[in-house]
């Protein structure tokens, strides 16, 4: 099959609320222009570099919006509110004070969403649903980013039962912060190739397929 044809059998069965993010870290220039033309235009990177090398070269497509969904370093958090509509992966109150200062200085809104995890784990990135709470003031705060939802990324090893059951969490989570606070986060960026069925079951509006899209299985 070819990326149009995999595009085209994906996009059918998604409801029309979801946004299909193409995840393109690792894959060329040409196949990115193959998923525009079958139109795509939200695509991912997850390292700033390879990104901003490959903006470069599209630049000749100007309605791109452009998902930033790697872990960021502080050092990169500028070139990430430049290069970047919506960074998916917030995943510390450092972080978050440090793009909206930056946004402050250069008169940008940036997008972004709050990467959490459910499953507590100290050697994965993203706020715990306490950590959320603790900040939350701080959060609310932050009037040069417009923070829209939770992203989360699922660890591995769950059944499916789990996957859905850990989404479902992660929706109810964002419906909790937003009655109790001035967040509104309605974005919900969750599901990749192996689980986003159970994702847009559980109330995905966000979906991100590398693999699924741009890999050739046999
Ligand atoms: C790579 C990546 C994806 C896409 O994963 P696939 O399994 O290739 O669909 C989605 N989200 C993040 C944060 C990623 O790093």
């Amino acid at each position: 099959m070819t990326i149009a044809q995999r595009l085209n059998q994906i996009s059918q069965q998604l409801p029309s609320h979801v946004r299909l993010i193409a995840v393109t870290k690792q894959v060329s220039v040409s196949q990115i222009r193959a998923a525009y033309e079958s139109g795509i235009r939200n695509f991912a990177e997850s390292r700033l570099q390879e990104a901003i090398s490959k903006q470069e070269q599209l630049n000749d497509l100007p309605d791109i919006c452009w998902h930033f969904i790697g872990h960021l370093q502080a050092n990169k958090a500028q070139k990430a509110i430049l290069h970047f509509d919506w960074i998916h992966s917030v995943d510390s109150i450092k972080i978050v004070q440090r793009l909206n200062r930056l946004a402050a200085e250069s008169s940008l809104s940036p997008k972004v969403c709050l990467q959490v995890k459910i499953v507590s784990d100290p050697n994965k990135y993203g706020w715990t649903e306490e950590e959320l709470y603790t900040y939350l003031s701080e959060l609310e705060n932050c009037k040069n980013l417009r923070i829209k939802g939770l992203m989360t990324i699922l660890p591995l090893g769950l059944s499916k039962k789990e996957m859905l059951a850990t989404f479902k969490k992660v929706k109810s989570l964002a419906e909790k912060i937003t009655k109790q606070s001035n967040l509104e986060l309605k974005q919900l960026s969750m599901g990749m190739s192996e689980d986003y069925p159970l994702a847009v079951q559980a109330g995905a509006t966000m979906i991100r397929l590398g693999k699924i899209i741009f890999r050739e299985r046999d």
